[in-house]
């Protein structure tokens, strides 16, 4: 078997011509842009590098975007100063704190700060414990969990009842995507570093996220026949053969991967450009929660 390709470039692009389109019919109707603030504390390239292109997604998609950056030297009472500042502006409907920030910063604290009608992220702990509560939603729900779940829905695959397996348990993946599934009515194993067997359970699965960070972990006879696969991990493989010194790779070896799969995502282009996406969709729900219309 072949599997079929989950394209999330594709998928997104379609998402975004909604947001936008979305977004004018706000604007039509007498809504001010939806606006997201994006808070960068330091120097740190990759960060400099999402905050970027989640800023150019607004913008290129009619939200308004404004950038806010902190020395790395800044202390934890001007971080949350600014948080508090930006809870106040009404041109913020979203709040999005670029993590991870510098290592003598409390960012649970600075996170907690962020209003829940403005945590785009969804990281506040009240949006985390909503999720977790049977009968409760949070008012966001984590950007990459929500694009893995809304990669799995395209599939046309039904989560009720359905074995998921998620390989990892971090607060900004592994744990919230599983709380998602289990919302959705699949029956959940969460896998970490202890775990034992791992190509075991994996085998059980009928929908597999692997959100470790280790290259191409999952193989192919970890995978049950037909299941849908989501690989989260990104991470760079020493490659002296590249131009670049280096390749990328997924948590899921794919190319074997994909003989036994029914659906999967690749990386590049699966999950990865489902995170702004999502991040934008928030900022949207904020923006109406704010004025009243959800
Ligand atoms: P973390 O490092 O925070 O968490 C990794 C998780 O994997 C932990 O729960 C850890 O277990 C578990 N783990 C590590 N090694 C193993 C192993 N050998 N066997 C089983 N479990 C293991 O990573 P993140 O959740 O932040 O990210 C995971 C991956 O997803 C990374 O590659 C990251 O770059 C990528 N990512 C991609 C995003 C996107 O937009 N596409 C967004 C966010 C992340 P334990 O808890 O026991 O330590």
């Amino acid at each position: 078997m072949t599997a079929q390709i989950i394209d999330g470039k594709a998928i997104s692009e379609k998402l975004l011509c909604e947001i936008a389109a979305d977004v004018e019919k706000m604007v039509q109707d007498g809504m001010p842009r939806p606006g997201l603030a994006a808070v960068l504390v330091g120097e740190n390239p990759a960060s400099q590098q999402y905050v970027k292109m989640k800023r150019k997604t607004c913008e290129k998609n009619g939200l308004d975007s404004f950038g806010y950056e902190l020395p790395k030297t800044a202390t934890q009472a001007e971080v949350e100063g600014l948080v508090k500042e930006l809870n106040a502006d009404p041109k913020v409907n979203g709040i999005l704190v670029q993590l991870p920030l510098p290592s003598h910063l409390d960012d649970e604290k600075i996170l907690n700060s962020i209003s829940i009608e403005k945590d785009v992220d969804g990281f506040h702990p009240i949006n985390i414990g909503r999720l977790a509560q049977k009968g409760r939603e949070p008012l966001f729900v984590p950007c990459t969990p929500d694009g893995c779940i809304y990669l799995i829905d395209q599939t046309g695959f039904q989560l009720i009842g359905a074995n998921a397996v998620v390989l990892g348990r971090s607060n900004i993946v592994g744990m919230p995507v599983a709380l998602l599934l289990v919302k959705r009515d699949a029956t959940v194993t969460i896998c970490h570093s202890r775990s034992k067997d791992l190509p075991g359970i994996c085998r059980s699965a009928d929908v597999l996220i692997a959100a470790v960070g280790k290259p191409e972990m999952v193989r192919a006879d970890w995978i049950k026949p037909g299941a849908v696969v989501i690989d989260v991990g990104t991470n760079r493989v020493d490659d002296p053969t590249s131009e670049k010194g280096y390749r990328l790779a997924g948590d899921v070896a794919f190319n074997e991967a994909k003989e036994v799969a029914g659906w999967i995502s690749p990386y590049p282009g699966g999950v990865g450009p489902m995170t702004i996406t999502m991040l934008l969709r928030n900022t949207v729900r904020a923006a109406k929660i704010q004025a009243g219309k959800l």
